[in-house]
């Protein structure tokens, strides 16, 4: 996506024709920290509402003829309605525990407002270097990290309308380079007001034999920018003073009787629960023996192209063309106009993702002259292996820790959005949010034999996957990969799957497993002290 787009991003470059952010920085220039950045909040913000209507290669803030004929609307620039908690709402006004074990208290969970910033009263010794101040409110939430999970959870918490007072941490860094969000769907959704653009007919392509064109009867493709999901759900927490975004990293998160205290900088901040997104990409593992962990590389251009060479109607949903490593990496293709695309590769090999890209653009959409208009990259853990969600009774892991990222796709925004909703709902219906996810052993059984499959035979996937899409219909593949399947949906499925990998790969999973089976696997995260600390976070966030 387009810098301009990123609505808070680090980097921005902006021209004369988006008049006052031009006057902040003209043309390309690097903002200088957060202050800054949050200086030109207001300027960003309108930035943002000017792109929204522009099409996606008139972003640059100059002529962009090559990139502007993309389909008239389809960058529509809705917002998310607003998400005001009511303010009359009893959870408000005190008489509501949260938790049972709250009840006959008085409440505290709403921020007393006050002449501080945000209407919160601060105690204890001023702010200055060495000290720590302690914030008297108790906020209902703190949400530790302000990506897809912690941005989607504040989403619900505002939509479910109850009054619950939000802290939430955002301590984003340069390296998070997230900017589209593709996921399918069969229904509306909450972020149906956000989407971008949306296809129905998918490609997949094998290395060699042709691309097959799949057309989706009851699920549409769709993506949108991570940048809208961001400015609305901030923008919503604003609004009102009983919320608080912080930037800045947490350091501790540990729980203290009926509540957690959050550090962050010179602050110790309080909440009656704690929703965590950390994960150190860094030093996570899985025990040795136990399950499959591999990892997915991603590697995204935004391109704009000289001629059209896109078709918008399809998205490119796997390809193994272009002279990429058999079976280890594929591209991903989501064109927005005929002359513009987001081109990913996928990897699960280190590789040179940017040339084997363009490579690739070249080879099989025939480009010839292209300009990079923005980058995503980033990297995903790909394993069967359990994800423990809690970190004891008040912290709550989201987001890949909690183990939202489905194994053997990668994809995670709709289980985070399931996640988010099943959470709500247990903060009303049982005054806590203190819900585990759904543990599907089968699902986690068909994940583990699969990424055995590409770990070990990698060669032999993209026959599996044209096999997939070609002998099922497309929907009935997008249920079973969202583990919504019906019983005659997954027999059918597996029925019509090439028999010797995945019998080949069944007994390999079966031979780890009984080789591990006196030991019991370690949980991801077996931190039992309820405490995490943060002080040394890796300095690069791939594997
Ligand atoms: C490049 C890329 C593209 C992807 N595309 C898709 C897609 O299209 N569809 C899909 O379904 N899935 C996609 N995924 C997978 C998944 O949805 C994303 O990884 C998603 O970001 C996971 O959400 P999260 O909240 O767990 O992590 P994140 O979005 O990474 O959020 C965690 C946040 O916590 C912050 N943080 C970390 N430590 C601290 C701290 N100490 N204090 C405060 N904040 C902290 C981080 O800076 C970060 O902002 C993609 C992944 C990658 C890497």
């Amino acid at each position: 996506m387009p810098r301009a787009l990123r609505g808070e991003g680090h980097r921005l470059r902006l021209g004369g024709r988006l008049g006052r952010a031009g006057d902040l920085v003209s043309g390309d220039a690097r903002l200088p920290g957060r202050a800054l950045r949050a200086a030109a909040r207001g300027h960003l913000d309108r930035a943002g509402a000017l792109v929204a209507r522009g099409p996606l290669g008139a972003l640059r803030g100059r002529p962009r003829a090559a990139c502007s004929d993309g389909p008239p609307g389809a960058l529509r620039g809705h917002l998310l309605p607003g998400a005001r908690p009511r303010r009359d709402h009893p959870a408000s006004r005190g008489d509501r525990p949260l938790h049972p074990s709250a009840a006959g208290r008085p409440r505290r969970g709403a921020a007393p407002r006050g002449d501080a910033p945000h209407g919160l009263r601060h105690r204890g010794r001023a702010a200055g270097a060495g000290h720590r101040v302690t914030t008297g409110a108790l906020y209902d939430a703190v949400i530790v990290g302000a990506g897809v999970s912690g941005l989607c959870l504040a989403r619900a918490l505002l939509e479910a309308g109850e009054g619950w007072s939000i802290l939430l941490v955002d301590g984003a860094q340069d390296d998070d380079a997230l900017r589209t969000l593709s996921f399918w769907t069969s229904a509306p959704g909450p972020l149906d007001a956000l989407v971008r653009h949306r296809w129905t007919r998918l490609v997949i392509a094998e290395a060699s034999g042709g691309a097959r064109s799949v057309t989706l009867d009851s699920h549409r493709y769709q993506t949108l920018f991570f940048a809208d999901l961001q400015r609305t759900v901030k923008d919503s927490l604003r609004a009102d003073p009983r919320h608080r975004i912080i930037d800045g990293r947490a350091t501790e998160l540990v729980t203290v009787g009926d509540r957690v205290r959050v550090t962050v900088g010179d602050e110790v901040l309080q909440a009656r629960w704690a929703f965590d997104s950390r994960f150190r990409r860094g030093t996570f593992e899985v025990p040795e023996g136990g399950a499959q962990l591999l990892w997915q590389r991603f590697h995204g251009l935004v391109v704009c192209c000289e001629t059209d060479v896109f078709d918008p109607s399809s998205a490119v949903f796997l390809d193994f063309r272009g002279d990429l490593p058999a079976g280890t990496a594929f591209a991903y293709l989501l064109p927005f106009s005929p002359r513009e695309a987001l081109a990913e590769l996928v990897s699960l090999e280190p590789i040179d993702a940017e040339r084997a890209l363009r490579a690739y653009l070249a080879k099989v959409h025939g480009v010839a002259a292209l300009e990079v208009l923005d980058r995503e990259a980033g990297s995903s853990p790909m394993t069967e292996q359990y994800f423990e969600p809690f970190e004891g009774d008040r912290i709550r892991r989201i987001g890949i820790p909690a183990g939202m990222l489905k194994p053997s796709t990668g994809y995670a925004l709709t289980r985070i959005l399931d996640d988010s909703a099943a959470i709500v709902r247990s903060l009303r219906e049982r005054g806590h949010p203190m819900v585990a996810p759904p543990r599907r052993r089968l699902y986690r059984f068909l994940d583990g034999v699969f990424l055995t499959l590409w770990a070990r035979w990698p060669a032999t996937m993209p026959g599996v996957f044209s096999a997939m899409f070609t002998r099922v219909s497309a929907d009935r593949v997008l249920r079973f990969l969202d583990e919504r399947a019906s019983p005659w949906d997954l027999l059918g499925l597996i029925a019509r799957l090439p028999l010797w990998p995945f019998l080949r790969a069944l007994l390999s999973w079966l031979a780890r497993r009984l080789r591990r089976v006196a030991a019991k696997p370690e949980p991801a995260y077996n931190d039992t002290t309820m405490k995490r600390t943060d002080s040394h976070p890796p300095a690069d966030r791939s594997p």
